[in-house]
């Protein structure tokens, strides 16, 4: 086998040099918490491939299934023949989403792809233009997903000109607004939609529950509920982006649940089926349907093998309980990230949700972000053997997103890793 040095000699020569990767080692195998690379070095895996790997790296029932789907069909395209699997992970959708109301769904490849059409089926439901979306917010690449992302460098920089008829309102973000309440930091952004966009061109407002790449930013209680409740009045369809807190990862099957929000439209990708590309725009009847036969699909959206994938992964967190195991990681890692910080005042807060952890780094008694310190623990704990991601607007977040799966003994040796990671600064 070619060894991490070999390949990455080869990858210089062919792969474009603006997909990077975060560490120089080639994986060979992965299961569980741990990833194995081709120089046979194992990894504790607090990434899940970025929160996509919920039910673990080639999950036996996943396995099976795109198998056993491989051999009958592995591709027709939905738009020209279909199949059950794509109507069966549409009605698992349904069910498993929040709200006890009408629901279809329409199956994608990307988040990217899934944001882009939730967008498309809002403009076209309501009438309306104008899209709301938050700072430090990350909706994907394409060049309608960069316009909703905050994050200029190393998103958008030089990629514009972007698409127009966005508007960017204020986050609640408890540890760099002053401490609003939810409803104080929603009326702020409310106010600012009413007087910079108005309310009856808003098409729909975008937000991601629990932020993502923005820094694992969760919101004070209230805001979201606050944001809703002002969407259904002025009409516009509020949709919960859940690419990366959906799937159990939050201790719920979605984040929205958590303060009993019911959106008209949620997009999902990542989670949903065991590393396989696949996302979805599931929501109210009669938004979805406003959309003319032929209006949505793609050519491979919803493909069979990602389907059975997706079907497998949803029996698998249903059975393990997933969310119960995303509520069991927080139990056992929110108290060493609190001690971690107690004796390291750089951590700022300690903040997520089940499997879903982040601490930032700050200079000690204040909120001046430390992107520095954050790069040594990140690359600190690289060298020992720990997968971890850094986020944030100012790239001072350090990220937990275990594979739900991951055992007590990986969780403690990753946490442990952690740890010493801090004792290098
Ligand atoms: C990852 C992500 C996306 C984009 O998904 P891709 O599959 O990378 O296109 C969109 N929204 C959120 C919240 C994400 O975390």
């Amino acid at each position: 086998m070619p060894s991490s040095d070999d390949l990455g000699r080869r990858r210089s020569a062919v792969v474009a040099r603006g997909v990077s990767s975060m560490i120089p080692s080639y994986v060979s195998s992965a299961a569980g918490g741990t990833l194995t690379d081709v120089d046979g070095r194992e990894w504790v895996d607090f990434a899940a491939g970025i929160a996509v790997t919920n039910v673990g790296n080639s999950a036996p029932k996943v396995v099976a299934a795109i198998k056993q789907q491989v051999e009958l069909f592995t591709h027709t395209c939905f738009m020209i023949t279909p199949y059950e699997q794509y109507v069966a992970v549409c009605e698992e959708l349904a069910a498993l989403t929040p709200g006890d109301f009408e629901k279809r769904s329409a199956l994608f490849n990307s988040g990217a792809e899934a944001v882009e059409n939730a967008v498309k089926i809002a403009r076209h439901a309501t009438g309306r233009q104008a899209i709301v979306v938050f700072d430090h917010a990350y909706h994907g690449r394409t060049n309608l997903t960069m316009a909703l992302t905050a994050k200029v460098m190393p998103y958008k920089q030089g990629f514009g000109p972007f698409a127009p008829e966005i508007y960017r309102v204020p986050m609640s973000y408890p540890f760099r607004d002053g401490g609003r309440s939810g409803a104080e930091a929603a009326a702020y952004a409310i106010g600012q939609i009413e007087k910079h966009v108005g309310a009856s061109n808003v098409a729909a407002v975008l937000i991601e529950p629990v932020q993502g790449e923005g820094g694992f930013v969760v919101p004070a209680a209230g805001f979201l509920p606050a944001l809703a409740a002002w969407s259904k009045q002025a009409g516009a369809v509020f949709i919960a982006d859940e690419i990366q807190t959906g799937f159990c990862r939050t201790g719920s099957w979605f984040a929205s649940e958590d303060e009993g929000v019911e959106p008209d439209l949620i997009t999902t990708a990542k989670g949903i089926a065991g590393g396989l590309p696949l996302a979805a725009v599931t929501g109210r009847a009669e938004i979805m349907d406003a959309v003319h036969p032929g209006g949505l699909g793609g050519t491979y959206g919803g493909n069979p093998i990602a389907c059975a994938a997706a079907l497998a992964s949803i029996e698998t967190m249903r059975e393990l309980d997933l969310a119960g195991a995303a509520r069991h990681i927080e139990s056992v890692a929110r108290p060493r990230l609190e001690a971690l910080a107690a004796k390291h005042p750089i951590v700022g807060e300690i903040r997520g949700r089940g499997a879903m952890l982040a601490l930032e780094l700050v200079v000690p008694g204040g909120i001046e972000p430390d992107a520095a310190s954050t790069a040594a623990v990140a690359k600190a704990a690289h060298e020992s053997g720990l997968l971890l991601l850094t986020c944030g607007t100012y790239g001072n977040v350090i990220r937990l997103l275990p594979p739900l799966v991951i055992s007590d003994d990986e969780l403690d040796r990753g946490l442990t890793l952690l740890e010493q990671a801090f004792s290098t600064l």
